[in-house]
């Protein structure tokens, strides 16, 4: 159980790209990084205006003289203190990330990054190739991986609960966007348009969601081929989709679909996943983040919840208030950034990181199932290989 214990001799002097007043996620990576004192906020750059930038820093409580009109200036001039930064996340919108990471890396910083990592899997394997060189971590916020009973779930299908793995059914389908809310929405506008938003929108924005979540629950899985189709139900974001439904076929024959979505109107958040095998199935709705549902085929259906001693260990080992208060999106995020925090100190002392976390292989595996998803839409919803 984490209780707040101070687990490094010292917090990890932190900066942030982005995540500036009024953005969507700023706070929640503030929240999570600092919850347990791993890290501590000493400088930013945190908005694309220089001086609302400075003015959120120092309302933040920073000083001003280290609230830096852009990232170039942060990375510089954190380089030559002698207190200087040791990591950086990035919550900018999409196209800047694959610049801000390189450059984060090429000054010796550990990143944490949001999704997507960046455009291509060109560029997100060149990204790979320098943290490795680098010796740094690049973490990526796919944040509900950091929920415990998603650690359940993957022990109850490694020790062979649900039998041999069948179909696996994931979506993330919100209904915010169904109609053109961009038009006075600066935080969707850039979601819309490929200059800031990439080759897609709610594949890459939603879908690699559920897609991670898979890869930690099934970590043998192998995608095979997929066939996706993508449209543009609200016309003028065209040719980014708001909706799109991805069937891939795995290599031991258990086949998976993504539906992502930002026009199911009505639903407020929906991303779901289940797992079905010859005996029986997992699902894990973020809604409802403490129950995971175990249906064995005959038998009444079972609830698991979170924090209670029928757990496995490794889904009570990041509990932090007990069975019956809920945790959601803050304490999963919090769990994330303490994997992180552990990953990067154990990379400076120039060991492995110790615990599983989103990382740079989860960044690269993001775009290039984007970019996939992508070829097969627009030769027209074919079957591409999985390369
Ligand atoms: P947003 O538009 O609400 O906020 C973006 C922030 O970045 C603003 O403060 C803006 O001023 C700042 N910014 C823009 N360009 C900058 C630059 N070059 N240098 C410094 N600051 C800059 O966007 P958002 O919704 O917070 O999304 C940011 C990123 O987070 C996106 O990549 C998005 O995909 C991702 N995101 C992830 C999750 C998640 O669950 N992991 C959820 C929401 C958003």
């Amino acid at each position: 159980m984490i209780n707040g214990a101070k687990i490094l001799s010292a917090s990890i002097r932190w900066a942030m790209v982005g995540g500036g007043q009024g953005s969507q996620i700023g706070y929640i990576h503030r929240s999570a990084a600092l919850r347990d004192g791993l890290f501590q906020l000493v400088a930013g750059a945190f908005d694309i205006d220089p001086a609302r930038g400075r003015d959120f820093g120092a309302s933040l409580g920073l000083d001003p003289e280290r609230c830096y009109p852009d990232y170039a200036t942060l990375f510089a001039a954190e380089a030559v203190r002698p207190d200087g930064i040791q990591a950086v996340s990035v919550a900018t919108p999409n196209g800047t990330h694959y610049a801000i990471c390189k450059a984060a890396l090429e000054a010796g910083l550990h990143v944490v990054c949001e999704k997507p990592l960046c455009f291509t899997t060109q560029q997100a394997e060149e990204l790979r190739a320098l943290a490795a060189r680098q010796g740094r971590i690049v973490g990526v916020t796919y944040g509900y991986a950091g929920h415990q009973l998603i650690e359940q779930a993957r022990e109850m299908i490694a020790a062979g609960e649900l039998g041999e793995i069948r179909i696996v059914q994931m979506q993330f389908a919100h209904g915010f966007h169904s109609e053109a809310v961009e038009a006075a929405n600066p935080a969707t506008k850039w979601r819309v348009d490929p200059r800031m938003a990439g080759p897609s929108y709610v594949l890459g924005d939603v879908g690699t969601h559920p897609l991670y979540l898979s890869e930690v629950m099934l970590p043998q899985l192998r995608i095979r081929r997929l066939l996706c189709t993508r449209q543009s139900f609200v016309r003028s974001r065209a040719p980014l989709e708001d909706n799109a439904f991805t069937l891939m076929e795995y290599d031991n024959g258990a086949v998976g679909q993504v539906w992502s979505s930002a026009v199911n109107a009505g639903s407020m958040h929906g991303q779901k996943i289940r797992v079905i095998g010859s005996r029986a199935s997992l699902e894990w709705w973020d809604e409802r983040p403490n129950q995971l549902s175990f249906e064995v085929q005959g038998q009444p259906a079972r609830i698991l919840e979170r924090g209670m001693g029928y757990l496995h260990p490794a889904a009570l080992a990041d509990d932090r208030i007990g069975a019956g208060h809920p945790e959601g999106l803050f304490e999963a995020w919090s769990n994330l950034y303490r994997r992180y925090a552990l990953a990067m100190d154990a990379a400076d002392r120039g060991q492995p990181a110790p615990e599983r976390y989103p990382d740079i292989d989860a960044g690269v595996e993001g775009v290039r199932w984007v970019e996939h998803c992508v070829r097969s839409a627009d030769a027209g919803a074919v079957w591409v290989d999985y390369v």
